[in-house]
Order: C-alpha cells, then structure tokens, then sequence
C-alpha cells in the first residue's frame, strides 16, 4: 500500500461547500499541498467552466472526478432533457480534464413503487450517455450508493451491482467507490477484486459517526469514525489502483460551520486514518 501524502488528496468541493466558491478551493489546495480537486456541478458552473479549467491547471491539480451526472429516474421515464443535461456533464469533465465522471443514478421516480424498473431506466440512460462519453474519451463511474438512498437518490446500492451494469455495457465505464455508500458490504472485497484496475475510477474517504444524525449530512472525518479506511484502500489499491484519494464530506453540523482552511489542514492531519 501506497504512503500517502497530501499530494495524493482531492479536495470534493462538497466539503466545503458552504464555505468556499470553487476558485477558492483551488487556492486552498495550493495552499494545503493538495494535489487534486472534484468539483460539484454547480460550483464548476458557478465559476465558469472554461475559467475553472484555467485556474484548475495553473494550480496544477489533477481531476478525480466531476460530481454528479445521472439523476436518469428525476423525469419518470427517460427523457431527452435528462440526456442532455448528462451530455453537458460529460462535456464540462472533457473540459477540465477529469478522471470520470461520477454517477448518482437516480432513486425510484415520484409515486413509483417499482425498483426494478427504475434500474432498467437507469441502465438505458447510463448506456445512452456512455455512447457519447466515449466519443469524447470521458470515463463514467457509477457510484453505488448505501441502500438507504434507494428510494431518492440511486436505485444502485452495491459495487456488484454497479459492476452487473458495467459488464453489460462493455468498457469506459466502472465504479466510484465511497468508503461511506460501501464499508458494510460483506462482499466488497470480492467486488473490488472483480472490478479490477481498469474499473476502479475513483476512491472516496470520509468517516460513518456512531450514531449518525442525519442520513446525508453527518459524515465524519476519516478517523472520527467506524469505517477501517486503511483495510479498504489496500484492497483498493492491490488491484493497481493509484489515482487521488477523494476526501468527500457532507458535515451540516460540523465540517461545513468550520473555517474551510481548518477543514483542509484536518484532511491531511487524517491521513494516517487513510
Ligand atoms: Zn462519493
């Protein structure tokens, strides 16, 4: 396993989304010796999306990923307005340069009851857009989230189902993993093992709080929590896996009412957690 400075980070925008803009995040970084960044859609549009290619590059932070594309269920069925916003995500990853674009795919459309048909939505949609991702050399990772998302976030909840879809639609695609969605899969080992290098796109650390007060916005940092982060990220990277390790945390009551330079000078203090 890799010893890990702070160069190996990313900083996901998300974790300090109430604190700082993306260009912010940018100098935080540089400031931190960060090596890399994931911005949130909205942070990237926010900024601009050819200026925050410029100012990502003369920093010179790598990508892990642009959060989020999916959201296939959002409509009922699979519409053209959802298509084309995925096509717009893939276009902004092609513009910055990012490793994948990660997938947060969509839980069960409003009023719906049926899961299994949302999954057959989700599986065309994520066909359609990897057809155009291709044509542009971007790689799409599908994010499994922790099943109890699965009614209003993503009806795909285990790596081995993420890696069903992945074997169906051939290559370019493969899985963002999120020690956070993943840590109580007894069968996650195995499922990284299947994934194999090519399919492993990116690596997401936070830390799971006993007990957790809200199911989206109280993640910990790596360290203050249950997940045996070292354990997975040697999995992880005994398939080859040498990308930037995501730090991605949704904090309301804590991380997000802290100065963003604290929260940063916290990530790399956490990284014997990692
Ligand atoms: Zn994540």
């Amino acid at each position: 396993m890799r010893t890990l400075t702070s160069a190996d980070l990313s900083l996901n925008t998300a974790t300090v989304s109430k604190q700082w803009t993306l260009a912010e995040c940018i100098d935080g970084c540089a400031r931190h010796g960060i090596g890399g960044i994931s911005p949130w859609r909205d942070k990237l549009q926010d900024c601009g999306v050819d200026r925050a290619a410029k100012l990502i590059r003369d920093a010179g932070l790598g990508v892990s990923g642009l959060c989020r594309g999916g959201w296939y269920t959002s409509e009922g069925a699979l519409t053209q307005t959802v298509l084309d916003d995925n096509k717009r995500a893939v276009d902004e990853a092609a513009a910055i340069g990012a490793a994948c674009l990660v997938m947060v795919v969509g839980g069960l459309p409003d009023g719906s009851r049926d899961i299994d048909g949302a999954r057959a939505i989700v599986t065309d949609g994520l066909s359609a857009t990897l057809d155009y991702a291709r044509t542009v050399g971007v790689k799409i990772a599908i994010e499994p989230l922790h099943p109890m998302y699965a009614a209003d976030r993503a009806c795909v909840n285990t790596t081995g189902q993420a890696l069903d879809i992945c074997d169906r639609l051939g290559n370019g695609i493969g899985v963002a993993l999120d020690v956070y969605h993943v840590w109580w899969d007894p069968d996650l080992a195995a499922q990284i093992a299947r994934a194999g290098k090519d399919r492993l796109l990116a690596f997401h650390v936070c830390d799971w709080l006993n007990p957790t007060r809200d199911l989206l916005t109280d993640r910990g940092m790596m360290g203050e929590g249950v997940i045996d982060i070292p354990a997975i990220r040697s999995v992880v990277e005994a398939q080859g896996f040498d990308g930037l390790v995501e730090v991605e945390i949704f904090s309301a009551e804590d991380w997000w009412t802290r100065p963003a330079d604290e929260v940063l000078a916290a990530m790399t203090g956490a990284l014997p957690s990692i």
